[in-house]
């Protein structure tokens, strides 16, 4: 039979208990000398399934990102130039953006998402029920829709 470390008692109940600095086996009623070191080992590391988080790297460039960006601009009645300008690009490219003659890389699409407040790069797990939400369905729904659940 082990017995506490402080008092002596025979306990097959011990406890890690750190007392004044002191880490010691004790029995229940020395406990209250310290603080109990829990001994349950920390299994609550459980791998994670981590089906919510993707990493940014899949987050594909939105449908439709030229109307997007071209609504937002709009509805801050500015013009291509202003926007450019502010961007500190040329207009050209944002014109090209606009049309989806060129994809932004993340880099301007950043700059543009924070400009406009928009999303310009989406999660394609997640992306499917505001694509369903715009109205023009005719459209082609292109990579983002294609993503399978
Ligand atoms: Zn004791």
């Amino acid at each position: 039979m082990p017995s506490c470390q402080l008092c002596g008692e025979d306990s097959d109940k011990l406890k890690k208990t750190k007392i004044e600095g002191a880490v010691m086996k004790v029995c229940s009623s020395c406990t209250d000398m310290g603080d109990v070191i829990e001994q349950k080992e920390k299994k609550t590391k459980k791998k994670r399934k981590t089906t919510t988080y993707r990493p940014k790297d899949t987050e594909v460039l939105a449908n439709k990102y030229g109307e997007k960006i071209k609504e937002a601009r709009e509805d801050r009645k500015l013009s291509i130039k202003e926007l450019a300008d502010s961007l500190n690009e040329k207009a050209s490219l944002i014109k090209k953006v606009e049309r989806e003659d060129l994809k932004p890389e993340k880099a301007l699409a950043n700059k543009l998402s924070k400009e406009l407040d928009i999303t310009l790069y989406v999660n394609p797990e997640v992306s499917d029920h505001r694509i369903e939400s715009t109205s023009d369905k005719k459209a082609t729904l292109g990579d983002v829709a294609n993503v399978k659940d």
